[in-house]
């Protein structure tokens, strides 16, 4: 049987492993961030509408510069953006991969904070690109003093800053944006994946005004429930777009994803509608796991970062067990929950408040 050793891969790739989180269907799935909740029937129907004309144009390809779309997404972000500010691909991933693709590669360096989300490092080594890591503080938070350290000290290429982070949840302030984009001469992005859940801070996009080296990616996946498409977008100075151009393949957003995005943001406010909810679960379970004795990171994201599990792989299984699924990022003693529905929120409240007494004693 040949296995991946007995093959001529490239040496940066050897000994890597692909991103896996376990997809099981189980009732209560809260491991990856997504929207639990299912899309209203009424953008459904909408959405279907569009779909239909989409495949009806099928036979053609699909606009390469996705224009209807980047109008879409420029107005929902607002800000006075125009369309030439805005790009888009399957999922922010590939958008991040177009960026290093264009700004990174052979000689050239990413740099992140850790622990953060965990597709850096393999985009990075897709693209062969060197990985920098920077741990942070003991409690997460990106000061201006050691991101303008980390950045004066390495120089990357390539700077990402996720705010809020995944997986810790922690806010990123604007102080630490502006400090980053100062301290040195790549390109700066700041991964808004979470941006909507995070009432409390502005995003980023208000900041890329004369700083062309200032990109801000986003996702249709999380607050908008919308993963099932892949979709992910970045808002930066039209010259970042042209640059984006010379890598992506020719017609890589699909008619049928073209049609479904701009679809769904024309509802946008009735697809955000479950975010106020979210974030009202997700103090819910922060304050019950908080009143069993576990340690809740501040979270500014529809997810918390839970310490305290003296067996977290342990907790994982039993919970698993019970048909609920939470993520096990390898952070000794803890474990990351999704804020889903409050029914889901119960369950695992309820399943975990059962687990204390033995996972206090173990
Ligand atoms: C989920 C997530 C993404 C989104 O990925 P998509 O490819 O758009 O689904 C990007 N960045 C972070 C930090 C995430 O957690």
């Amino acid at each position: 049987m040949t296995t991946l050793s007995d093959l001529p891969l490239r040496a940066n790739l050897v000994g890597k492993r692909p991103y896996g989180a376990p997809q099981d269907v189980v009732p209560v799935r809260l491991n990856v961030n997504e929207n639990t909740h299912p899309i209203p029937e009424s953008v459904v129907a909408d959405i279907v509408d569009s779909l239909e004309r989409a495949v009806r144009g099928a036979n053609r390809y699909p606009d390469r510069d996705f224009a209807e779309l980047r109008a879409a997404l420029a107005g929902y972000l607002g800000h006075g953006l125009a369309p030439e500010q805005l790009w888009a691909a399957n999922g922010s991933n590939e958008v991040l991969q177009q960026v290093l693709q264009a700004f990174g590669g052979p000689g050239r360096s990413l740099l992140s904070f850790t622990p953060t989300y965990s597709m850096y490092p393999l985009l990075a080594s897709g693209t062969d690109t060197g990985w920098i890591e920077v741990p942070r503080p003991d409690d997460y938070a990106l000061t201006p003093e050691l991101v303008v350290a980390a950045l004066r000290e390495h120089r990357p290429d390539v700077a990402i800053l996720c705010g809020p982070n995944n997986p810790t949840g922690t806010p990123l302030d604007r102080e630490a944006v502006l400090a980053a984009y100062d301290a040195f001469d790549g390109i700066l992005i700041v991964d808004e994946a979470y941006q909507e859940f995070d009432a409390e801070r502005e995003s980023a996009v208000a900041l890329l005004a004369g700083r062309h080296r200032l990109l801000v990616s986003r996702t249709m996946s999380k607050a908008f429930a919308f993963a099932g498409v892949r979709l992910g977008y970045l808002a930066a100075d039209p010259a970042v777009i042209d640059a984006l151009r010379l890598v992506r393949l020719p017609y890589h957003l699909s008619a049928l994803t073209q049609a479904a995005a701009t679809a769904a943001i024309r509802h946008s406010e009735t697809m955000l509608a479950t975010v106020a909810d979210i974030r009202a679960q997700r103090d819910r379970l922060a304050e019950a796991l908080a009143g069993l004795g576990y340690e809740v990171h501040p979270s500014g994201a529809n997810f918390l970062l839970v310490g305290g599990f003296a067996d977290p792989a342990a907790v994982f299984e039993a919970l698993r067990a019970q048909g609920i699924l939470v993520r096990n990022l390898g952070i000794p003693g803890h474990l990351r929950i999704t804020a889903g529905t409050e029914a889901e929120t119960t369950a695992v409240v309820e399943a975990i408040a059962a687990l204390t007494p033995v996972e206090s004693s173990t």
